[in-house]
């Protein structure tokens, strides 16, 4: 279970200041299927990196069963995040000059395998969301759909239970964005993956259990 509480957040630019996010607080159960929506700066970004453990609040806390993420020394945090966390961002973010399945076994690479050949999870990884036959592929070669397919396969690469996406869907036609929201609902109801969506289209919020509303950094709804 993941529990906010009184998280702000505020950036310092050029003399002014900007309340990203004003005392919010929430619990998420572990299994749901959460969205976060709300216009353009209304701070959606901020907390999900803020729930992701790679923004420092200005004050407030998160915790993971307990556990307070910006009480762990920076190591502990990034190998918690590594171990617990998968993201995926609008923007993919995959490695030009590596192959799907090699930035599929990234993640994997800090935690020095548990056992099991990387290589081999991550093609299955990549089987598992219909890419077996393109892991051989640079993401130039993919289309948007299936590069943010892969993006989903590495953010599983370490069976993170907490998946956070930050707009997933937002450069992607509707029937292939429809395609990641399959994806992203299977996660969740048939291997019990926490999904936190980040989103302003109701197409997407309309999968989740819970929506959550951000106006100027706070919780509306
Ligand atoms: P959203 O994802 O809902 O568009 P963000 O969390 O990205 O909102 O941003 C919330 C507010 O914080 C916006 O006003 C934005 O301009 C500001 N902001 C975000 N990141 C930074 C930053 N690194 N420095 C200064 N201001 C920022
Ligand atoms: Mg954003």
């Amino acid at each position: 279970m993941i529990n906010v509480n009184g998280l702000r957040k505020t950036y310092t630019r050029s003399h002014q200041q900007v309340h990203a996010l004003n005392d919010v607080s929430l619990k998420i159960d572990a299994g749901s299927f959460v969205a976060v929506t709300g216009p353009s700066g209304s701070g959606k970004t901020t907390l999900l990196l803020s729930l992701g453990g790679l923004i420092q609040p200005s004050t407030g806390a998160v915790n993971y069963n307990g556990q307070d993420l910006y009480g762990l020394s920076p190591s502990r945090l990034a190998s918690f995040r590594n171990r617990t966390i998968g993201f995926v961002l609008q923007t993919f973010n995959l490695v030009p000059y590596l192959t799907a399945v090699e930035n599929v076994m990234l993640p994997m690479l800090p935690l020095g395998g548990n056992g099991t050949d990387p290589k081999k999870q991550a093609v299955d990884l990549l089987d598992r969301l219909g890419l077996a036959d393109r892991k051989e592929f640079f993401p130039r070669e993919l289309s948007v759909g299936q590069q943010q397919r892969v993006a989903i396969a590495r953010a599983l690469a370490n069976e993170p239970e907490v998946i956070l996406a930050d707009e997933p869907t937002g450069n992607l036609d509707p029937a292939l964005a429809d395609e990641i929201l399959d994806v992203l609902e299977d996660l969740n109801k048939n291997r019990g993956k926490t999904v936190v969506l980040v989103t302003h289209s109701p197409q997407a919020s309309a999968r989740a259990g819970i929506v959550l509303k951000l106006r100027d950094g706070v919780l509306v709804s």
